[in-house]
């Protein structure tokens, strides 16, 4: 078995400065996270608001929190005052409310929109087409507190690499199409996508940004 440091170093190696890196700490003590920290990472990805509230205070001020599992509307105000990036936006109603939680700590949230790429009937996330739609909506002028700035999805659980890489070209196409939208509030930077077992074709693929826990436990 490899230690912490190592895989970091490996997974840096392979990602060669063409996306950052959020290291996933879902489900994994505080001393595990202290070590991710002083490996250099600086981006911490959770899925459970609970969770992420709970680790925040415990470790350094200058990591930038990644919400990167659903969210639910009643949840927003926890991660409010520090997130750094909402990964999994999939709802206007959602967006509303992280605006309303950003206007009350005087902040603008950044937010991703989860898109749906999978062939698979489980994963959240909107289609094309209603991105398409919530982005060219008038609803977004209203919402001054959130700042849209591209696009997270998440490829089949499968060892067909072809699929997977279909997915993250779908995805690499739709995020081209969208950021040329604008929009006061939408920015694009930032295409989140891969995980532990598909981020090397996702960053051949465009993705700017991989989600990685496995690989570095
Ligand atoms: C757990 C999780 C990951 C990381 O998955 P690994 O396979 O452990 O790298 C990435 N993205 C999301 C949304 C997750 O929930």
């Amino acid at each position: 078995m490899t230690s912490i440091p190592e895989n970091i170093t490996r997974i840096n190696q392979r990602i060669n400065d063409r996306a950052t890196l959020v290291a996933v700490t879902k489900t994994r003590p505080v001393e595990l996270l202290r070590e991710v920290y002083d490996a250099g990472c600086r981006d911490f990805g959770e899925n459970r608001v609970q969770e992420m509230v709970e680790k925040q205070p415990q470790l350094p001020a200058d990591i930038c929190w990644h919400q990167i599992g659903h969210l639910q509307t009643n949840k927003v105000k926890y991660i409010a005052p520090f997130v750094a990036l909402i990964h999994s936006v999939d709802s206007l109603s959602l967006l509303k409310e992280i605006n309303k939680q950003g206007a009350k700590n005087g902040r603008v949230i950044d937010c991703l929109l989860q898109i749906f790429i999978a062939k698979e009937e489980t994963k959240f996330g909107l289609s094309p087409d209603e991105a398409h739609a919530l982005l060219a909506g008038s609803e977004l002028d209203s919402l001054p507190n959130i700042r849209i700035v591209g696009l997270m999805g998440m490829a089949s659980n499968t060892d067909d690499e072809t699929q997977v890489r279909d997915e993250f070209r779908g995805l690499k196409k739709l995020y081209d199409e969208l950021a040329v939208m604008n929009r006061p509030n939408v920015r694009f930077s930032t295409l989140s996508m891969g995980m532990s077992g598909d981020f090397e074709l996702a960053v051949d693929e465009g993705s700017t940004m991989v989600r990685v826990g496995s690989a570095i436990f």
